[in-house]
């Protein structure tokens, strides 16, 4: 996908095969990173869909959430609420679970880090299954906060995590 100032976003994410186990391909952002270019590109498409809408904050696990989360809260004027795996957090804390392939993980957020009704942007590099952004969104409306959408760098359609989201407006910029 070409972004709108011409950058093809996709040459800048290298596919690793078989990392972190086999049968994944790995989709790297770290080329992206480290283009000043690619990666003012990709926060412009990420943020541009929300230009002129309400959005109070941000949230995004980590940790290469943080990574786009971070730039894109600058560029919308908004805080950015961290959300972290178990045990990371100094402040009490809330906490949704997910489902692994095999048992479950939990993440976690400052108690205090939301107001009700604040309408939270949640943010993350890759939806595959959705299970990383559906605890994120648990935690967001279990604060009494709204999800406004979900923002995700890429998309691995096949994976069908997309399902598990909607009717929450998703939005992806590139998509395989
Ligand atoms: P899921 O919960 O299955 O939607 O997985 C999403 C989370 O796992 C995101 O935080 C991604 O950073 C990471 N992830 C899953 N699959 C990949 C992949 N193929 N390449 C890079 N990161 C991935």
């Amino acid at each position: 996908m070409t972004g709108t100032d011409g950058i093809n976003l996709d040459a800048y994410i290298r596919n690793i095969p078989d990392f972190p186990k086999p049968g994944i391909q790995f989709k790297d952002i770290t080329p992206l990173l480290a283009d000043p270019g690619a990666f003012r590109a990709a926060i412009d498409r990420l943020t541009e869909p929300f230009a002129g809408r309400q959005v109070d904050g941000i949230a995004a696990a980590e940790a290469r959430g943080f990574l786009l989360a971070a730039p894109m809260a600058l560029a919308l004027g908004v805080g950015l609420v961290p959300i972290r795996k178990a045990g990371k957090l100094p402040f009490t804390t809330v906490h949704a679970e997910y489902a692994l392939e095999y048992g479950t993980d939990r993440l976690e957020m400052h108690s205090d880090a939301l107001e009700p009704g604040k309408r939270i942007l949640v943010v993350d590099d890759v939806l595959a299954t959705g299970g990383t952004m559906q605890a994120c969104c648990d935690l967001v409306r279990n604060a009494g906060a709204e999800v406004v959408a979900c923002a995700f760098l890429m998309e691995l359609g096949f994976l069908g995590g997309r399902a598990k989201l909607e009717p929450t407006e998703i939005v992806s910029v590139l998509s395989y």
